[in-house]
């Protein structure tokens, strides 16, 4: 009798997260105008944390019109596609250097129709841009649909973006576009903005569908953008009693919102069931931001990103707004850690990076508190909360 040796090969196993990146995203990222240079210091300091190599990286492909058509109309397109493209931009410098490379020196009426102006100037070769932004959110979903379990996408998060229009920094809302996709397998997606403005781009592509659950915890008050978001907004039509928005005041407090952040998404968890997950994380929900307003430290909204992993559903992260960079960079960076449940806890000092003196005068992970009054009162939350528990369906 022939005994046939085998030898067993250990297979190699795959990381747990998948990490989307590339330079050519990374340089389309840092060319928004007010976000210059952000998305590099995210990535260095995830890579000076090693972090990366805890993750299967990605290298995201370009969005197809197609894609884009998911969410956006028609029009919106073929303006981005006649209009935008490197021909028709004023040459400006394509880099990611510091000079400017957007465009407002000539901003006309369909530019204005097209919300290309204002917050949104016209970025040199914005047609690529936003099939780069857009495409690196559609990799991400594809690799949830092909059974990865946890995708990240600091570059992705476009929240405001609207069908016809690019609004609040957005030009894309590559959030729709990838929850679109997940759709083609997933029955019901859950929709968690962490942000500090309303998601309204993604609840307004979503208000009229069951389909896709959209919850958004965002300051609300008067002229504080974009200024829908009341707690009464709760979905229209078939989408009745799928959509959450829970609004509260300046400088809330990690304990406060905690405490309602679980208490809501616990009953939404119960009653929807389902079947994938897409958190938009917002670093200027980040106390220290200089458009937010909240006393939040990035460990308050690790404990959120905790129950949500806690579920084990198929998750998209994604970032968004964010406009004290450091900071931004240091919650992302601690945001990986956590999601890819690194043994040890980061070294408070910050590691060698690109932009390491950027980080002085502490050069540290930690972000402080600040001595602010909340103006939330746990009877306001409450209340709130009932409010939206009295508007959820089942
Ligand atoms: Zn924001």
């Amino acid at each position: 009798m022939f005994v046939f040796k085998q030898n067993f090969v250990e297979p190699k196993k795959m990381p747990r997260v998948s990490y989307v990146c590339s330079d050519e995203l990374i340089a389309q990222c840092n060319k928004i105008p007010v976000l210059k240079k952000r998305a590099s210091m995210v990535h260095e300091l995830i890579r000076g944390y090693n972090l990366h190599k805890l993750m299967e990286c990605v290298k995201p492909n370009l969005a197809s019109e197609e894609n884009l058509s998911l969410i956006h109309s028609q029009y919106y397109i073929d303006y981005l596609k006649n209009e935008c493209t490197a021909e028709t931009s004023i040459e400006t410098l394509d880099s990611d250097d510091d000079n400017g490379d957007s465009d407002t020196s000539d901003v006309d009426d369909d530019q204005l129709n097209y919300g290309l102006g204002y917050d949104c100037p016209k970025i040199y070769n914005l047609w690529k841009f936003v099939r780069v932004i857009a495409g690196a959110s559609v990799t991400a979903a594809n690799l949830l649909l092909s059974n990865r379990k946890i995708v990240i996408n600091w570059c992705g998060g476009w929240h405001h973006a609207q069908r016809d229009e690019a609004e609040g920094f957005c030009y894309v809302n590559d959030i729709g576009i990838a929850i679109q996709r997940l759709r083609t397998r997933f029955q019901r997606v859950l929709y968690i903005d962490l942000d500090i403005h309303h998601g309204n781009g993604v609840e307004n592509a979503f208000a009229y569908t069951r389909r896709v659950f959209t919850v958004s915890f965002h300051q609300f008050q008067p002229g504080f953008f974009p200024g829908s978001g009341s707690v009464n907004d709760c979905g229209n039509g078939n989408g009745k009693g799928y959509c959450v928005n829970f609004p509260y005041k300046a400088h809330i407090r990690g304990e406060l919102f905690i405490k309602y952040f679980s208490k809501t998404l616990s009953e939404i968890i119960v009653r929807y069931q389902p079947e994938a997950c897409v958190v938009q994380c917002g670093a200027d929900s980040i106390v220290g931001d200089p458009l937010g307003g909240t006393n939040l430290l990035p460990e308050d909204l690790a404990i959120c990103i905790e129950r949500i992993l806690a579920w084990g559903l198929p998750t998209m992260f994604l970032g968004g707004g964010g406009y004290n960079f450091q900071n931004a960079a240091r919650y992302w960076t601690y945001l990986t850690s956590v999601i890819c449940k690194t043994k040890e806890p980061l070294d408070n000092d910050l590691p060698d990076n690109k932009y390491f003196l950027r980080y002085g005068p502490g050069y540290e992970l930690s972000i402080s508190r600040k001595q602010f009054d909340d103006s939330n009162t746990e009877n306001d939350m409450e209340t709130t909360y009932q409010i939206i528990r009295g508007n959820l369906k089942n």
